[in-house]
């Protein structure tokens, strides 16, 4: 069996979500369980809505709903359905949804009190409406699918918003519920992004989250592959957004993508290759608008290209904490409560670097910013930079060839940079700079490692 999850713009509109069932029924030899997320842009909107209501303003949060969430979807099933009676079906339970989030708005306008439970609540009716067109749209398509709810397979804790799969139970729940499905010559069809904790209360995995629910579902069920579609053609030499001549890399190593996606690379949410690595399973990325583009397979270990530097990523919105303390001289156990701060705060750090007086960590921004300086302020003076970047080249390579880093600082000469750190795996260098230069500085070292064919 293999794993095909498809991203929100793959699934935005009729055209795309006939396109992805045709994508799909192309497969169906291969026993795939599909994986979706919600179309583009509703996660977004739920969240608008759902704080819209909360701050009182309840007419702006039922117009969202309406206008950019539930007549998006009759839309889809207008323009994806042929089928009447199908029509007439799916219509009424979206708009059975459409009811269950409008008396939710109204309740928050009352109470104001938007807690990242409730949140995650709302934010699963986008998986969970894109879903339901899915599955109808397929079997339209004479395609079996089933629709099967994340929530009775995944199972998580229960930090909400960033909620982790408990693997024992997800595995127990996975082979009781999709297995016999796929057995059946069925085709499961399943949220991305959402589980549920012990409890049964729906948990998200965090946003961008269904690439992990895939890479996940693909790992307890030992799928032979997991496909990610998606709006590129595979992982690229940088972000086309900020290098619209990014060239596709046809392959990467586990390790490689894993330092791109955790610095930055949106194609892959961070956590995506933990359990295909741990499972040995092959990850491809796929544009869905051009299958035939051949995409990126990301395997245990690739042969060696002509280019050291497969890609270069970047992380905006990166605080930078500098703490100084003439105690952490000869103080053994300084470390260890600075990192105990951290840990009660539950906030990971990317990038450390120290000096005999001082250490400095860099962090993704965090609501719980204001606290944890204050903690850390017991242990030393702290300064911090917020509005930084992390810039990060990768490559198995790097490890081996000299003078890497000469060229990369080289090119940046005139460019502020504040810490400086060669991976503990020395795939990659990683610094972190002011936001304002990411463009830049990203431009910059493309040319540099990626020189256009003539020039
Ligand atoms: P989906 O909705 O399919 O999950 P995302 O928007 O989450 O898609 O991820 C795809 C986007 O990731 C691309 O449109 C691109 O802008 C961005 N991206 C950032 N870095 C890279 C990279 N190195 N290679 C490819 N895409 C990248
Ligand atoms: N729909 C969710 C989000 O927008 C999850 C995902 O797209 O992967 O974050
Ligand atoms: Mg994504």
């Amino acid at each position: 069996m293999i794993v095909m999850k498809f991203g929100g713009t793959s699934i935005e509109d009729a055209r795309a979500m006939r396109n992805m069932c045709g994508i799909v029924k192309g497969r169906v030899k291969r026993k795939p369980v599909v994986v979706l997320s919600a179309c583009a842009g509703v996660t977004d909107a739920l969240i608008r809505c759902a704080r819209a209501a909360a701050e009182g303003n309840e007419a702006e949060a039922q117009r969202i709903l309406r206008r950019e969430i539930v007549e998006r979807h009759y839309d889809i099933v207008q323009g994806v359905l042929t089928d009447l009676g199908r029509q007439d079906r799916l219509i009424r339970e979206l708009s059975a949804f459409s009811e269950e989030l409008r008396h939710l708005l109204y309740g928050l306008s009352i109470t104001g009190d938007l807690s990242p439970r409730v949140l995650d609540f709302v934010m699963s009716y986008g998986e969970r409406m894109s879903t339901l067109i899915a599955a109808s749209a397929l079997q339209e398509m004479d395609v079996r699918a089933v629709l099967t709810d994340a929530r009775a397979c995944i199972m998580t804790d229960s930090t909400f918003g960033k909620a982790e799969p408990d693997l024992r139970e997800t595995t127990a729940r996975c082979q009781q519920t999709i297995r016999p499905r796929i057995a059946a010559g069925e085709v499961p069809v399943i949220q991305g992004f959402i589980g549920a904790n012990e409890q049964g209360i729906t948990t998200t995995l965090g946003r961008g989250g269904s690439d992990f629910s895939a890479a996940v579902i693909g790992a307890v069920l030992h799928a032979e592959d997991i496909e990610i579609w998606t709006d590129v053609d595979g992982i690229l030499t940088a972000d086309p957004k900020i290098v619209p001549d990014a060239r596709r890399v046809e392959e990467l190593s586990f390790h490689e993508a894993s330092e791109l996606a955790y610095f930055g690379a949106k194609v892959l949410h961070p956590s995506t290759l933990i359990p295909a690595m741990e499972k040995n399973i092959p990850v491809h990325i796929y544009n869905s608008r051009r299958p035939e583009a051949g995409g990126t397979l990301i395997k245990p270990r690739v042969s060696p290209t002509s280019s050291t530097v497969k890609s270069i990523s970047y992380k905006r919105g990166v605080t930078v904490l500098n703490i100084s303390s003439a105690r952490m001289l000869g103080n053994y156990g300084f470390m260890k409560k600075i990192f105990d701060v951290f840990h009660e705060h539950r906030t990971s750090v990317d990038l450390v670097t120290t000096s005999e007086v001082s250490v400095s960590l860099s962090i993704e921004s965090t609501p719980a910013l204001e606290d944890l300086v204050r903690d850390l302020e017991r242990h030393g003076a702290v300064q911090k930079q917020t509005g930084r970047a992390i810039v990060c080249v990768v490559g198995e390579r790097i490890r081996a060839e000299k003078g890497i880093a000469a060229r990369v600082f080289d090119r940046l000469r005139d460019i502020p940079i504040e810490m400086i750190s060669q991976g503990a795996s020395e795939i990659n260098l990683t610094f972190v700079i002011d936001e304002k230069h990411v463009p830049r500085v990203v431009r910059d070292l493309h040319d540099e490692f990626f020189p256009r064919t003539g020039s």
